[in-house]
């Protein structure tokens, strides 16, 4: 076991994915990232895959790049909120969606050594 917890799908960058959630069977808390138990009641939760479309409820830019950055600052951060109840933050694609526009995760790198996921506006997906 690593030390790395596995938030998204694996897949090509830029490709959409999915998100490693998990939801309580008894009080139906969703959790991301996937927890193996309920944090409210302690029960063995079950996996569910968070696929989109998300709504975009927030937004806002980073004006810093981090260290060996492939993107050029200002960049895009974002809270999208799912249809199963849970809100995540994430990057965002570029071009940037709105608030209140339609997102889906995809694979992303932002960094050399950094593959994580974004959310890019649905109607941009190809
Ligand atoms: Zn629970």
């Amino acid at each position: 076991m690593t030390a790395e917890t596995l938030v998204y799908k694996a897949g090509s960058i830029g490709q959409p994915t999915q998100l490693a959630a998990s939801r309580c069977p008894h009080c139906a808390r969703v959790q991301f990232p996937s927890t193996a138990s309920c944090p409210a009641c302690s029960l063995p939760s079950d996996d569910l895959w968070l696929a989109g479309p998300a709504k975009l409820v927030f937004a806002t830019k980073i004006l810093a790049e981090p260290p060996d950055s492939l993107v050029a600052a200002p960049y895009g951060v974002g809270v999208a909120e799912f249809p199963e109840g849970i809100r995540v933050i994430g990057l965002l694609d570029d071009p940037p969606p709105a608030v209140g526009d339609a997102v889906v995760p995809v694979v992303h790198q932002p960094a050399v050594n950094l593959v994580t996921f974004a959310f890019r506006r649905e109607a941009d997906q190809i």
